[in-house]
């Protein structure tokens, strides 16, 4: 998901939905956004699709005047899968000072023990989203501020979040304690801020960069002035490695880095790691370009776009279910015949999931008459479902939980497939030395299998670690 705030500016309602248009990537299935204005007080509106569809609309803007508010765009990872308008953020809740509203990107790892406890002490669910969690556990603290109820709330909770909540006069910002969704915070005109998922979202309203919202830190603005704590005391840092190789915007800096450069390291660590003879270098549009790139760098084989995506299709992972993302393979993606015929190319896409779009895929470029196909991966095998906000299927149903690197091969009927190994995905991310393995400097559970939370709920429904 993307989560977006802006306070201190008139109309905030329109900066945050251009935010949340270049947060889209995050999500695609819904989205909302609540205002506070001091005479007309708090309103909202959720919808599903596009921000574009519905939040330029001017008749809808207009219900939504005021000087803060917050936004999100839902991709759903807990709760429910059929669109259900109540699960779409921001939540919003009335308290003795006052109504609170929030939004949040991650997941909750031990959202279904507290709803279940919530729920026996008589809070009323209002949507199936783990989120909501946090609006009733505000409601159950005896804090006298919406800041402090925040904080009461989310030292209850386990698991990934960035969240971005706002009062009647304040904007606030909380970061997990291990930050493993990303926060950043901008400057707009004198005395308005900005909180986005990422730094595209700040580019597009022309708000100027400051700084990272750091792992487990509280920041709350009010009247130009930005306040900072660490409700979670002294905390470490697990940052989502996946956001550098597929999830962020390549345009976004993540932690002083370009994701872009990432992903063209990463396809050159891949020409060192997984060298093979070849005529041409494809990418997987779009998400394997980047890395495509690195890879024809560092070869010296030829980039070629062998591929074309259909500009007007989403993301076909986001698609939330089976036989939707089964189809938009095809709808998406079309090979380049004339290019590809009698070529041994090289393709370079950015993860192997369920293997439903590598083994497709091979299936066109043959049709299109290829001589070889190599897949090159630039991640480590997907072997471990993630319980933080990127939706990957249950563990039985990961290609590579299933099956060793050859295996995948075979399966998938390419002449090769090579995936990127986890110290040159660290390296490729800036951590020179590669993985710290006593301590490692990002998240990267999907591969590893080191969960660097416990999934609480999963443990409890029998998840074996
Ligand atoms: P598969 O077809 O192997 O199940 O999925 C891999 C494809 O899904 C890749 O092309 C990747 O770009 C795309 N993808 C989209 N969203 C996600 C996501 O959230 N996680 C992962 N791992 N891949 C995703
Ligand atoms: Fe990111 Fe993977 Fe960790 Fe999930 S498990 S937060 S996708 S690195
Ligand atoms: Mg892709």
């Amino acid at each position: 998901c993307g989560v977006f705030g802006v306070i201190g500016v008139a109309d905030a309602a329109n900066f945050v939905a251009l935010g949340m248009h270049a947060l889209q990537h995050r999500g695609q299935e819904a989205g909302g956004i609540i205002v506070h204005d001091t005479e007309k007080g708090f309103n909202s509106a959720h919808r599903f699709g596009y921000v574009r569809d519905n939040f330029t609309k001017a008749s809808l803007m207009e219900t939504l005047p005021g000087s803060l508010s917050i936004g999100h765009v839902r991709y759903s990872t807990a709760g429910s899968k059929a669109a259900v308008i109540r699960d779409v953020q921001p939540f919003f809740g009335e308290f003795s000072m006052g109504g609170a509203a929030i939004a949040h990107n991650g997941n909750l790892t031990n959202a279904d023990q507290l709803r279940r406890e919530l729920i026996e002490h008589g809070a009323i669910f209002q949507s199936s989203s783990d989120s909501e969690c946090i609006i009733h556990l505000m409601a159950r603290s005896f804090q006298k501020s919406h800041a402090d109820r925040i904080a009461d709330a989310l030292r209850r909770v386990e698991g990934a979040f960035s969240v971005v909540a706002m009062t009647r006069t304040k904007l606030i910002g909380v970061r997990d304690p291990l930050g493993v969704r990303p926060l950043v915070l901008g400057r707009l005109g004198d005395n308005g801020y900005v909180l986005s998922s990422e730094t595209c979202g700040l580019d597009i309203i022309g708000a100027e960069f400051v700084r990272e919202i750091e792992p487990g830190e509280m920041v709350v603005i009010q009247d130009g002035k930005i306040q900072s704590s660490r409700p979670f005391g002294e905390t470490g840092s697990r940052f989502c490695i996946f956001e550098h190789v597929y999830f962020s915007r390549p345009d976004s800096i993540i932690g002083g880095r370009s994701v872009y450069e990432t992903r063209l390291q990463i396809g050159v660590e891949l020409a060192r790691e997984a060298p093979v003879e070849a005529d041409l270098v494809c990418p997987v549009p779009d998400s394997g370009t980047p890395a495509a790139i690195g890879f024809s760098q560092e070869s010296g084989i030829p980039f070629a776009l062998g591929i074309t995506r259909n500009q007007y299709m989403g993301r076909t992972f986001i698609e939330p279910t089976e036989h939707i993302r089964n189809m938009g393979v095809r709808l998406k993606l079309n090979v380049n015949k004339a290019l590809i015929k009698g070529k041994r190319v090289i393709l370079v896409d950015d993860s192997v999931v369920r293997g439903t779009t590598s083994r497709k895929i091979k299936e066109m470029i043959l049709d299109a008459g290829a001589a070889e196909v190599h897949f090159r991966i630039a991640s480590p095998p997907t072997a471990w479902p993630c319980f933080y906000g990127v939706d990957t299927p249950d563990r039985e149903k990961l290609l590579a939980a299933r099956m060793t690197e050859d295996e995948m091969r075979d399966w998938v009927g390419v002449d090769s497939l090579k995936f990127i190994s986890l110290d040159g995905l660290y390296r490729a991310a800036g951590a020179a030395q590669g993985r710290n393995n006593a301590c490692p400097q990002y998240c990267d559970a999907c591969f590893s299998g080191e969960y660097p939370v416990a999934p609480s709920d999963q443990l409890a429904k029998g998840f074996e670690m």
